[in-house]
């Protein structure tokens, strides 16, 4: 790339733009999964829109490989790439909220810490995950499911309008008036359709939530799993909890006679007042023999932030996941097979409900397609050695393989790693044909490529 064209772009930019030979660029070019280790030949980090206008146009006319990253958090690393040019929006982070409109306006390099930070100042929230170092941007373009999505819906459910630089560099907005079919694609469709500089997001009074676990012996796990779909498919939609097979971290908050023990659980986390929630979760948290069980009172902030010292930067990651319509006896015992084999202490499966409120909203109503589900499955092997790396891999994907013929057929476009095009295509269902043809419209050189990638229509589907 001649020196000459990087200089342009410096002269033109207030963030920075870090190449190879800075002293920073090794910082600057790891992302969250150790396992990921890729080398960019430029990574320009923006402050404002007229950066990114600048980072689009700049990779576009050199015909760069083009990745976008907001928290780094792709389990498949595509927040990066080889080679290529990454536009990093990590110091984007102006957030304004509106508590007259019950709005907030968050700019694309926030993770959801700074969100909640900002909006529980006012006794609000808008559905997030369940960790406070996820970008934004990558958990919400694929749809976002959290510890509110019964309550509230997914994330995209409570977006209201994206500000985007597209791939000719052109700056749009995208809301239910203004270019409808993106605003329609980007609420699930990923980081297909360009670069979003800000989302702007309906907010809801959350302030304080009861939140903590229920844990029983894994032997217990068959029973646990059948009382758990049967409670969470009729639970009013202020309770929520998802089930987890996990090892008890030594933590100060768990007995010591629990530590390090392969136990499955429930970790619950209701909007409700303490009564309804008390009453509600009773025939739950008196099931069988539980070994743990402590729910409380929290600041919402807190409680997603309570995973994040566990789950620091750096780590190995591999994960696998699908959706699913029920749960059946079958798929339970694989659960149990599978999930009693746990390899390291930070490996887990995870059963999130996206029941509730998030089915209120019809599979064609936005990108994002699996609206019957009642789970979403994510099993997630996790280490801080590279050593297990492979052992880590093989359960994963073993479990996976057993579990995926009792599933709806396809997954979350978050929980994929690179799995090729059927997966996506799985992932979207019917959706992908009009994905495919809004990619066409706004991006039809598939420039923005480093992602579950949508492949722009060969003709005008629309
Ligand atoms: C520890 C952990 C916890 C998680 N918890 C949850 C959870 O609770 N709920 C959930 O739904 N998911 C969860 N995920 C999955 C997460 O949603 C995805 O990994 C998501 O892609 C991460 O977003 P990011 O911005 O941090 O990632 P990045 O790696 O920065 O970006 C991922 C992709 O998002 C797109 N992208 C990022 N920024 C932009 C932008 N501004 N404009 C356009 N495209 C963009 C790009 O295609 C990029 O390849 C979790 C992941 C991890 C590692």
């Amino acid at each position: 790339m001649p020196t000459q064209s990087v200089d342009q772009l410096k002269s033109c930019f207030r963030g920075d733009v870090i190449q190879p030979t800075d002293a920073n660029y090794e910082s600057a070019r790891r992302v969250y999964n150790a396992m990921i280790d890729k080398r960019p030949r430029l990574i320009a980090r923006c402050v404002d829109v007229a950066d990114v206008m600048a980072a689009v146009n700049f990779g576009r006319e050199n015909g760069l490989l083009t990745a976008i990253r907001c928290g780094g958090h792709s389990g498949a690393g595509l927040g990066t790439c080889d080679d290529g040019l990454v536009i990093d929006l990590s110091r984007m982070k102006g957030i304004r909220v509106n508590p007259a409109a019950k709005t907030v306006r968050v700019e694309a390099g926030c993770v959801w810490g700074d969100v909640d930070h900002a909006t529980h100042a006012f006794g609000m929230a808008t559905p997030c995950g369940f960790i406070s170092s996820t970008g934004v941007a990558g958990l919400t373009l694929g749809g976002g499911i959290g510890y509110l999505t019964r309550r509230f819906g997914l994330t995209i459910d409570n977006l209201l309008a994206v500000d985007m630089v597209l791939a000719d560099g052109r700056f749009v907005t995208a809301n239910s008036e203004e270019n409808p079919d993106l605003f329609w694609a980007v609420r699930g469709g990923g980081g297909n359709f360009g670069v979003v500089t800000s989302f702007e997001f309906q907010l809801h009074p959350v302030k304080m939530v009861h939140f903590g676990p229920t844990f029983w012996a894994i032997d217990a796990a068959a029973d646990v799993l059948r009382a758990y779909k049967q409670f969470i498919g009729e639970a009013p939609e202020e309770i929520s909890g998802f089930f987890a097979f996990l090892i008890v971290p030594p933590a100060p908050m768990f007995p010591e006679h629990l530590h390090l023990k392969k136990v499955c659980g429930v970790v619950w986390c209701c909007t409700g007042s303490a009564d309804e929630v008390e009453r509600t979760l009773k025939p739950m948290r008196t099931l069988g023999k539980p070994i743990f069980d402590h729910v409380g009172l929290a600041p919402f902030p807190a409680v997603q932030s309570l995973f994040d010292p566990l789950f620091a930067p750096g780590l190995q990651w591999y994960w696998r996941g699908d959706n699913f319509a029920e749960l059946s006896e079958e798929a339970i015992d694989q659960h149990v097979e599978h999930g009693s084999q746990i390899p390291t202490m930070l490996s887990t499966m995870h059963l999130y409900p996206v029941n509730g409120a998030a089915q209120r909203v019809g599979k064609n109503d936005t990108a994002y397609s699996f609206r019957e589900s009642l789970f979403t499955e994510v099993i997630v092997g996790v280490d801080p050695d590279p050593a297990n790396s492979e052992k880590i891999t093989t359960w994963c994907k073993k479990y996976w393989e057993a579990l995926h013929p009792y599933s709806a057929g396809g997954g979350y476009v978050n929980f994929l790693m690179e799995e090729g095009q059927d997966r996506i295509r799985a992932a979207y269902r019917d959706n992908y044909d009009r994905l495919a043809g809004i990619k066409r419209k706004y991006d039809p050189t598939n420039f923005f490529r480093v992602n579950q990638n949508i492949r722009p229509a060969e003709s005008a589907v629309i």
